[in-house]
């Protein structure tokens, strides 16, 4: 027998009609790329994703094509963010610190059709526009008289004049809630990257398991400060549970550093914030060295990369502000994991506590997860045996897009190729990264790619690149290398080789020259056994 309940699709539509209805008022404030505070609302932002939906009408952009963004946080993204997505499109963020001939190939993989970007990357728009085959509509996210008269990008619009005088009716479509709605890249360990494509339920559903009490607990009362980007797993799916519950957004566009966050922390009344680790560090320094507290912030969310214990400590016992801890990856929207402590630990000890709060933290309801051995045994929840980490649950991808038939579950389980454990009280630990790519300052840099650049070195023989612990930028990659029989290879050659070939900040700190790389059964390379035989080894300062 049917339940007897109303049939409607989850849509990523009704969160913005909620926001417009139901908090109107409620402020959205951004710092601009031009250094000034914007002030918005809910009401504006639903308007304006309206108007944004009537200028890809004009433009004739299909339903489920996909409209790009090279942007940072901030209002224009949050309309694109409703307006593509809601009239049908998918919104699919780019993520602008790539170099840009990764940009080029994901743009050209996904097939956009249109180009948004901030004026701060244009001359990323400048560098590829000729390469991006598909994209039709190139949009500088300005007001019009910021737009440069001699952009050399042919048909470029200032977002204003695209947008600002359309029509702020539009009937949001029905749509499937399995359509697609947003598309992510993930900086593949094996190649090229692979696309996320989330659907308007797997978001709606995300959104929800967001906002509940024990993971971010957000509400009408709260005042959220996204520095995680828009362009990377949707900051965390933070601007979809904000429009739910109806709280008020502040962006920090491009000023990252320490003294700009703490003034919008302070001057808007932020309540929670998230981002990660080496973020937060600008941040804690910036107080440190100026004697700061702060008046408004209770809660911080860190992850993408494991939080220190130290930072974690400074939150909690210096400034009074509780630290979430996350897991989570762009295959689930992101998120899997959050850390709080559960009823029987409120009496526990302060250090006691503490040991759970470094952990990763519990399961949502929506993600099941487990570990497994090598031969997909699963292992005890003793917070001891270690194993890679499955998970499943209905913001977990099924398949890649244009992989579709090459499905990466094994069982029906998401492999997330981290190793973790898991407590008796089902607070699990990541304790490593079973691939090898390797995280600076929170961004993803490809061990192949920059091996790859290295074997193209017609002197190199064989090359591995791996991570090495940094104070500032959590791992920086080295690279180690074979030169050919006969053949020497200068270091400072080898690291100039590089320019030019991948984005700055993915160039390696240090080239290490040795006799031979140790190869496992399956002829790949060991990189376990290359830690163990550096693990002397000292980044250069
Ligand atoms: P991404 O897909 O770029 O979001 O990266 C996901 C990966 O980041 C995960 O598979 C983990 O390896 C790592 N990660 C994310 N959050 C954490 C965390 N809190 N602690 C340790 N590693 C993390």
């Amino acid at each position: 027998m049917l339940g007897l309940m109303q049939q409607q699709d989850l849509s990523v539509s009704s969160l913005i009609d909620f926001a417009e209805k139901h908090h109107g008022d409620v402020e959205i404030v951004s710092r601009r790329m031009e250094g000034d505070i914007h002030r918005s609302t809910w009401a504006t932002i639903a308007s304006r994703s309206r108007q944004v939906a009537n200028a890809l009408d004009q433009c004739k952009i299909g339903q489920g094509a996909r409209v790009a963004t090279l942007a940072w946080n901030g209002y224009r993204h949050l309309e694109l963010y409703f307006g593509v997505s809601s009239s049908g499109r998918v919104i699919h963020t780019l993520n602008p610190r790539l170099h840009p001939d990764q940009i080029v190939w994901i743009a050209n993989h996904a097939e956009d059709e249109v180009m948004c970007f901030d004026m701060t990357f244009l001359p990323i728009a400048q560098q590829i526009h000729a390469r991006c085959t598909t994209v039709k509509h190139w949009v500088a996210l300005c007001d019009a008289d910021k737009l440069p008269a001699d952009s050399g990008i042919p048909g470029l619009v200032s977002y204003e004049s695209w947008m600002s005088h359309q029509s702020t009716d539009y009937a949001w479509p029905t749509l499937d809630e399995n359509s697609a709605s947003c598309m992510c890249y993930t900086s593949g360990t094996t190649g090229n990257p692979k696309a996320a494509l989330y659907s308007h339920r797997s978001t709606v559903l995300h959104a929800y398991a967001c906002a509940l009490p024990d993971v971010m607990c957000l509400s009408a009362r709260d005042s959220i400060l996204p520095v995680v980007p828009m362009f990377h797993v949707s900051a965390w799916g933070l601007p979809y549970s904000a429009a739910m519950v109806g709280a008020k957004l502040v962006f920090p566009g491009a000023a990252l550093d320490g003294k700009s966050i703490y003034e919008l922390l302070e001057t808007e009344k932020v309540t929670l914030a998230a981002g990660v680790p080496t973020v937060w560090q600008m941040l804690l320094g910036h107080l440190g060295a100026n004697n700061l507290r702060f008046n408004y912030l209770k809660r911080t969310v860190i992850g993408g990369s494991a939080c220190p214990p130290a930072m974690i400590h400074a939150f909690n016992d210096q400034y009074g502000v509780e630290v979430l801890h996350a897991w989570g990856m762009t295959e689930l929207s992101p998120l899997g994991t959050l850390c709080t402590l559960k009823n029987k630990h409120l009496d526990l000890p302060e250090d006691e506590k503490m040991k759970i709060r470094l952990k990763q933290g519990r399961a949502i309801f929506g993600i099941d997860f487990k570990i497994v051995d090598d031969n997909g045994k699963e292992q005890a929840h003793d917070g001891k045996a270690y194993g890679d980490l499955l998970v499943k649950g209905p913001w977990v991808i099924q398949e890649y897009f244009k992989q579709e038939g090459a499905s990466p579950l094994v069982d029906g389980w998401f492999p997330t190729g981290d190793v973790a454990t898991v407590d008796a009280d089902g607070y699990m630990q990541i304790t490593d990264r079973s691939k090898d790519v390797i995280k600076s300052g929170g961004e993803w840099i490809s061990s192949i790619d920059v091996e790859n650049i290295a074997m193209a070195h017609p002197d190199v023989l064989m090359a591995a690149c791996i991570g090495m612990a940094h104070p500032k930028w959590d791992e920086r990659p080295i690279v180690v290398v074979v030169p050919k029989p006969g053949k020497t290879v200068v270091r400072e050659e080898l690291l100039k080789f590089y320019e030019g070939k991948i984005a700055k900040w993915q160039i390696p700190d240090d080239a290490v020259f040795v006799e031979s790389i140790p190869i496992g059964a399956t002829g790949k390379m060991l990189k376990t056994k290359l830690r163990e035989m550096l693990s002397t080894y000292q980044l250069p300062s």
